[in-house]
């Protein structure tokens, strides 16, 4: 029997945002201003994004990674970098997010402020005021790229662990980002071992733009904890099983899935097929800026398209606070605060 028609607001939804990038957070409207406080013009097609628009052949990474750059170069300076932060916990705090866990290569920020560390030691500090501001507990993930050296990973990881930690402006987990084509994920080991060896989980990027083999890869060397997307896990069932058992969880964004061509439409995105299968899923947004959709976008998709039930939704809102990398203390907290959502909030 169809379940009674749900409305609650799942804006007040208790979440934890787990798959969100650096400049890729930003608004168009934040972008604008930044764009020109540095003189620098945005594409039209920047400005007034279309990506859903855009037909599915014309979709795919490197019309994304073009854009990313354009936007990136906007983002420059100590200024910029605590805008994007303070903006993107802002936004997740309008979201009902309570833990925001923000993922940024600092070596794309790192010339504007005079180093790595800089650039890393500002954004730290801007997620502990962000978090007392916004009540959104902002922690940092640092991730490496595909497109760098393996060695220049290694360098992040040691910089990652100095700051490692669970609370506001710490960092808590190691992640490997950029295209899934590019280099030998074996390659990556010794950085993902450095942070593990301090205390920071891996949440790699796998298994959205390539199939299960390439993921399976990514799982035995790099070991993560949680899985950047993962979506395509559901093409070897085995595999999936194997995920699901070592208690990976999976950070899947249909937004992104869909406006990187991975799949034709939302309804096409295997979310069902993951949560039948006992997996943890976290919803994100990976790239508000470019794919136009934010965290609540991807709760109401996983309602008005997947029919979850209410239900079923803060099922899934707690298994994001559960992946999360906070404090025990702060996830029982908002793990109540999901139930009385449920109770109070009943139609
Ligand atoms: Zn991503």
């Amino acid at each position: 029997m169809a379940e009674p028609v749900e409305a609650r607001a799942l804006a007040a939804l208790p979440k934890a945002h787990l798959h969100l990038h650096f400049t890729g957070s930003l608004s168009v409207p934040t972008l604008v201003d930044l764009a020109d406080a540095r003189g620098i013009e945005l594409p039209e097609q920047l400005v007034d994004s279309i990506a859903l628009d855009v037909p599915a052949d014309k979709r795919g990474w490197y019309r994304f990674q073009r854009f990313y750059d354009i936007a990136r170069a906007a983002v420059q300076g100590e200024d910029a970098l605590r805008t994007v932060v303070r903006s993107a916990a802002a936004e997740d705090a309008a979201e009902g997010s309570r833990r925001l866990e923000l993922q940024v290569d600092p070596t794309s920020y790192a010339h504007s402020v005079g180093g790595l560390q800089p650039a890393l030691e500002i954004i730290c500090d801007e997620a502990v005021i962000a978090s007392r501001e916004t009540g959104v507990q902002v922690g940092i993930v640092v991730a490496a790229s595909r497109i760098r050296h393996p060695f220049d990973a290694r360098t992040l990881a040691r910089l990652a662990a100095r700051h490692a930690g669970q609370g506001a402006g710490e960092v808590c987990a190691f992640g490997l980002n950029n295209n899934e084509w590019e280099g030998d994920t074996q390659e990556w080991d010794g950085a993902f071992r450095i942070a593990r060896r301090a205390g920071l989980p891996g949440v790699p990027h796998g298994g959205e733009l390539r199939g299960p083999e390439h993921l399976a890869e990514v799982v035995e060397h790099l070991e993560p904890t949680r899985i950047g997307h993962g979506v395509r896990a559901v093409e070897d069932p085995e595999l999936l099983a194997r995920l699901i058992d070592r208690g990976v969880a999976f950070e899947v964004c249909p937004a992104s899935n869909v406006s990187l061509g991975v799949y034709p439409t939302l309804a096409d995105v295997p979310l069902t097929t993951l949560l039948d299968a006992g997996a943890q899923v976290a919803l994100g947004a990976d790239d508000p800026l470019l794919f136009l959709s934010r965290l609540v976008d991807q709760y109401e998709a996983a309602r008005d398209i997947h029919g979850l039930t209410d239900r079923e939704l803060a099922g899934m809102a707690k298994a994001s606070i559960e992946a999360s990398f906070a404090s025990d203390t702060d996830k029982s907290r908002w793990l109540r605060e999901v139930d009385d959502w449920l109770v109070r909030s009943a139609p």
